[in-house]
């Protein structure tokens, strides 16, 4: 469409005239003239009508045609054409130029002057319409990108300049409409003329029906504001000096729902019409549309971050440390947020809470955690659990402390999240998210992120029950190894002196110190009873101590169990005695040779044969057999005692494992007896296993390797 005039050079003007006579729409007005003026003039002949002045009125609407179909200049054209036909032939003096009389003139000028009316209204109007048209064409070629636009920023950004398009404005605002703060907030400001450029518009945030974006909002109706500087609803950002504009305000919904305004504003009073609110109208629809469909697009973008930060604080990794962990959670709330600024604060041993990682699209890399540490009241307005404290103005915002203001002040923050995390009732950090930007959150938005929160919680709650628990393990593996190492020592220091009180009472019983009158015989022979059990005893511990620790090495040598077996037996006879008991020892008659330590061998027969004795009820009756079978040497001790109950052998040879029953509460021991028959019995390679019936006695089956006499292969030590 071309209605557009432009200047252009005399010589190129001339050579377009030419142009447009020769082929088209100025040939085409003055032959419709010339076919209109051959037909009137036909028509005036037969009907010998000899003035046609009132033809005229024909060729105005002729003109006016002509205007509307091909624009003003043929419509010009095509009037002087009419003139001059009407003046040589219809205006006497016919077929001459000049005029006959004052009202043939009169009558020539007024048609000629209602042509021109009739070529402006027509221009004028014809204008608008392609105006309109070329506007609604513009609109169509944007509304895709808008709808388009998947990522928020972006349909902001051009919806815009879509509109400049469109509208020529001097600044554009986009609020949004903020559920959780009940505000508008100024999330794009596009200024184009300087009077604009030097306010801070995102200092004004708006409640519904404030100012002119509030009542659109609110009423969810546009309004144009022909000049707001007369009107007294506008609100202007401190120190704003009044000028005269035009505003339009238009609300962007859909269904029900409000997402924010758009508002325009033009320079100058009355410089934006009906038709630019309409125009709007229409924008600020698609701009709704755009949003929710951004929105739902980065809803599920946003769940699935979600996810995978969650997924990366599980505390499974027992590896990850302590920084790692903090890193994954900064890192998380920043991908899901994309905060400018992050802070992590953690509650430490001094009962403050330090900033222990930092993050966000702008801080700077080489930047280290700042920020003192701040004590539990001044984060006490986090504390309650259930609280997200969002903050949208963090200038007016009266839930902000004193350290947050000033930060966020210095920073130039315009909005901030403080996400407190909670495990149980321990408050144990917090993340702060800022932005530069004005921002505002959905409320699935501030959900999601409390979700990360209370799993950032976990993770470092976990690490620090870890830490807790490291500390007591660490502690018990000390306790462990100050008690085996006083079992030593003790162990050692008690065998000594009781070597020496069993000599010399072994002198005094045999009367090399002198005859003893017979109650102090009897006395030294229970001396000698008691320092033989308590020989046991220390045998016992010092041979635990020993296994424990591990360093002292078996002494192996090849041996025959049989001399073992008898000195034990004749060991425990004493004991035997004084309940009168019997020991039924029945050996092989060839040697039962094998590879071993002959103490250790020593105290794990002794223990198998006090045990008997000291589990039967009446006098013991002990039966002692040792042999060969398939190249093991196997050695039995079997007592008709009291028996073990089904239940406890599973655990019989454990460490200190006694069996619970009130009938042995006056039995003495310490339950690292048979623990110590097992593992001499395994670090000689062998195995032992017991069979009992409660109530008829018990047996217990050595068995070890064979060693054929002469040719002993050392047997590997096999202890735990
Ligand atoms: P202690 O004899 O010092 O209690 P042991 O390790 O030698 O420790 O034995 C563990 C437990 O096994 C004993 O307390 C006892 O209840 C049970 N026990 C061991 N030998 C016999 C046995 N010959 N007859 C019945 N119970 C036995």
């Amino acid at each position: 469409m071309g209605f557009v005039t432009r200047r252009v050079p005399a010589y190129e003007g001339v050579r377009r005239i030419v142009k447009l006579v020769l082929g088209g729409r100025y040939l085409a007005a003055i032959a419709a003239v010339g076919v209109v003026s051959l037909a009137l003039g036909g028509l005036a002949w037969l009907l010998k009508i000899p003035r046609v002045e009132s033809f005229l009125l024909i060729f105005v609407l002729l003109v006016g045609g002509i205007a509307w179909r091909l624009g003003r200049g043929p419509a010009i054209a095509a009037t002087a054409a009419v003139a001059v036909i009407a003046d040589y032939f219809f205006i006497a003096p016919l077929r001459a130029f000049g005029f006959g009389s004052t009202s043939d003139v009169v009558g020539l000028v007024t048609a000629i002057l209602a042509a021109a009316g009739v070529i402006q209204f027509v221009h004028v109007s014809r204008h608008r319409e392609v105006l309109l048209q070329r506007r609604k064409e513009l609109l169509q070629d944007v509304s895709p990108r808008i709808i388009q636009s998947l990522d928020a920023e972006e349909v902001l950004n051009t919806v815009a300049e879509a509109t400049l398009r469109v509208i020529d404005y001097q600044h554009f605002r986009l609020y949004r409409w903020d559920e959780s703060s009940g505000r508008l907030i100024l999330v794009k400001s596009v200024a184009r003329a300087e009077s604009y450029e030097h306010t801070d518009w995102h200092t004004v945030t708006l409640s519904l029906g404030e100012g002119i974006s509030g009542i659109a909002a609110q009423s969810r109706r546009a309004l144009l504001v022909p000049d707001a500087s007369l009107d007294s609803r506008m609100v202007y950002p401190k120190g704003t000096t009044r000028i005269p504009e035009s505003i339009i305000s238009v609300p962007m919904v859909t269904g029900d729902r409000l997402f924010g305004v758009l508002s325009l504003a033009r320079m100058g009073a009355r410089s934006l019409t009906d038709e630019d609110r309409r125009l709007m109208e229409s924008i600020a629809a698609q701009t709704a549309l755009a949003l929710a469909n951004a929105e739902q697009y980065a809803e599920a973008e946003q769940t699935i971050k979600a996810l995978a930060t969650i997924e990366a604080l599980q505390p499974t990794d027992a590896r990850l440390t302590d920084r790692e962990v903090d890193n994954r959670i900064i890192q998380g709330f920043v991908d899901l947020s994309q905060a400018d600024f992050a802070t992590l604060r953690v509650l430490q041993a001094d009962g403050r809470y330090h900033v222990q990682a930092t993050g966000g699209r702008q801080w700077p890399e080489s930047e280290a955690p700042t920020g003192a540490p701040l004590a539990a009241d001044q984060v006490a307005w986090l504390a309650d659990p259930h609280v997200t404290v969002y903050v949208a103005d963090p200038e007016t915002d009266a839930k902000l402390p004193d350290w947050a203001r000033r930060g966020t002040h210095l920073a130039g923050v315009k909005a901030s999240v403080f996400l407190p995390m909670h495990a149980g009732r321990r408050f144990v950090g917090f993340v702060g998210l800022y932005w530069r930007r004005p921002r505002w959150l959905r409320p699935q938005q501030l959900r999601r992120l409390q979700l990360v929160a209370a799993q950032a919680a976990i993770a470092l709650d976990t690490r620090q029950v870890l830490e807790r628990e490291r500390g007591r393990a660490e502690a018990l593996v000390e306790l462990e190894r100050a008690r085996r190492e006083f079992m030593q020592i003790a162990s050692h220091e008690l065998r000594t002196p009781l070597t020496v009180i069993r000599g010399y009472a072994s002198l005094l019983e045999e009367g090399s110190l002198g005859e003893m009158p017979p109650a102090a015989q009897q006395a030294i022979r229970t001396l000698m009873d008691k320092s033989s059990e308590m020989r046991g005893h220390v045998e016992r511990m010092l041979l635990l101590a020993r296994l424990e620790d591990g360093a002292t090495e078996q002494q192996m040598t090849e041996l025959d169990l049989r001399t073992v077996v008898t000195d034990a037996v004749e060991r425990v006879r004493p004991q035997l005695a004084l309940k009168q008991g019997t020991v039924n020892v029945d050996l092989a008659t060839t040697p039962l040779t094998i590879v071993g330590d002959p103490d250790r061998l020593a105290t794990a027969v002794d223990n198998l044969l006090q045990n008997a004795v000291k589990f039967s009820a009446g006098p013991p009756d002990i039966e002692v057999t040792g042999d060969r079978a398939d190249g093991h040497v196997r050695l039995v001790v079997k007592d008709h005692g009291i028996g073990i109950p089904a239940a406890a052998r599973a655990q019989l040879f454990e460490k200190f494992y006694r069996v619970n029953d009130p009938e042995l509460n006056n039995v003495v021991g310490t339950g690292i007896g048979l623990y110590l028959v097992r593992q001499v019995v395994e670090g000689h390679g062998g195995k032992v296993e017991v069979d009992s019936q409660p109530g008829q006695g018990s047996a217990f089956e050595i068995d070890l390797p064979f060693a054929l006499e002469g040719a002993t292969a050392p047997v590997e030590p096999a202890i735990p």
